[in-house]
């Protein structure tokens, strides 16, 4: 199971419906909201034609699933990575649906991806195939149908090509179809760092109460958008970032890296200076290990080596259900034993938080001011991590079956 993406998010599931005090199976509407969540309501794959500057047409596999919808308008990033694959989409728009519920937004799960190695296209060809992406799903996206947005790989240029795609094969120029868009092309201020503040806010919602000191010591694995927003918020605030990694592997120094110096390097070389591997990152001693690259990091095979105090999950899918229960032990010695998670359907549920602030002005035709989005993104965060918080003690469970606890009652309502 563990490699399965799709699997370990039904795994999940199948655990949040058995908890005893919550009950969910024994409802009428709770066996019914079970089943339709074991379900995607739509998955679509598409075979996408570029023409290659060699002058050959490749086809590329994509996808868009729609999970649910009984929020709002499905919502959800698009990868593009070599190893995507349906299962992985699934998985991704699975916890999207959970997530908009936790974050309290009036949006649906779904998820959409391209396998293919965007490293190894030209920016024209990169150009043609999203809005390849876009041409082909024109018909099932819209502002009030389904909204995608970036993941792994695709940008704010992505976003605006398709876009402008949308627009000129059904003249609605409101840019309400897709978020993550450039600021001078319908964005909204924060998105860029939308996902590793909003993992902030959380981490500071939960601080005190997951018994963390003033100062951390932090772990990063993973040096993209999430992650690198993420060391540069913590590091402002005074936390030491003790090693972060890219895809070749970790860097590491016990009194603070210098993230500038870094950005400069991975620029100028295409990669970081590694002096640790990814594994190694993972079973470093610390306070808050930060998973903010991909799903399956922390399995059954390294969990018990794991050292960090809380895990907060930037990435999705980063720890297995296994891995989870090897993590998790005891809620009676919960101060003592055991490493807290702050799972991923919280912890990085900033981007699709400030992506629905986005959406929102496209629909009204405003521009709302950075302060305004960051305050609202806080407000917003810290309420889901307090309420997550508040049902895993109830249930006496995890932070994980907690927010699942909160997503399925405020899914359930609308049954
Ligand atoms: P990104 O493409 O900007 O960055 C991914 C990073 O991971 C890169 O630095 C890459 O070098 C690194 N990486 C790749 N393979 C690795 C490996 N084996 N070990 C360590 N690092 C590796 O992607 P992103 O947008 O930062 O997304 C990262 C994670 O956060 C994903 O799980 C994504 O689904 C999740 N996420 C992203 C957003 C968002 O707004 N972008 C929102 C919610 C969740």
């Amino acid at each position: 199971m563990e490699q399965n993406p799709y699997k370990n998010a039904m795994a999940q599931l199948k655990k949040a419906a058995e908890i005893k005090s919550f009950n969910l199976t024994e409802q009428k509407k709770g066996k019914e909201l079970f089943v339709r969540l074991e379900n995607p309501d739509r998955e679509i794959r598409i075979s996408i034609p570029v023409e290659m500057d060699s002058g050959d047409t490749h086809i590329f596999e994509g996808y868009r699933v729609e999970y649910n919808n009984l929020l709002g308008p499905y919502k959800g990033g698009i990868r593009y990575h070599q190893d995507t694959n349906i299962d992985e989409v699934k998985a991704l728009a699975f916890w999207m649906t959970l997530k908009c519920a936790v974050a309290g937004i009036p949006m649906g799960g779904g998820k959409g991806g391209v396998t293919v190695d965007p490293k190894k296209l030209s920016k024209n060809e990169l150009e043609k195939l999203s809005r390849g992406w876009m041409r082909m799903l024109s018909d099932v996206l819209g502002p009030k149908k389904d909204v995608p947005a970036p993941d792994v790989n695709t940008t704010p240029e992505i976003m605006d090509w398709m876009n402008d795609e949308y627009a000129k094969i059904t003249g609605d120029k409101s840019g309400a179809v897709i978020t993550g868009k450039s600021l001078g092309k319908g964005g909204s201020e924060g998105r860029g760092m939308a996902t590793g503040l909003g993992g902030f806010y959380v981490f500071q919602a939960l601080q005190k109460k997951l018994d963390l000191p003033d100062k951390c010591a932090i772990a990063i694995q993973g040096f993209g958008n999430v992650g690198l927003n993420a060391a540069k918020i913590f590091k402002e605030h005074g936390h030491t970032i003790i090693a972060i990694s890219d895809s070749k592997g970790a860097v590491y120094d016990k009194n603070g890296l210098d993230l500038e110096k870094l950005e400069e390097e991975k620029k100028k070389n295409g990669f970081l200076s590694a002096n640790m591997t990814n594994r190694e990152l993972l079973e470093l001693k610390c306070d808050v290990l930060v998973p903010a690259a991909f799903e399956n990091q922390i399995t059954k095979e390294n969990a018990d080596k794991m050292k960090a105090k809380v895990i907060l999950e930037l990435a999705n899918g980063p720890v297995t259900p296994e891995a989870d229960e090897i993590l998790w032990r005891k809620i009676e010695s919960m101060y003592e034993k055991g490493i807290w998670i702050i799972p991923d359907i919280l912890a990085n549920s900033g981007g699709v938080t400030v992506s629905y602030f986005e959406w929102e002005q496209n629909l009204r035709g405003e521009h709302w001011s950075e302060k305004e989005i960051l305050r609202k993104l806080k407000e917003k965060m810290t309420e889901a991590a307090e309420k997550v918080f508040e049902k895993a003690m109830e249930n006496k469970t995890n932070l994980r079956m907690g927010a699942f606890i909160l997503a399925l009652q405020r899914l359930g309502e609308k049954i």
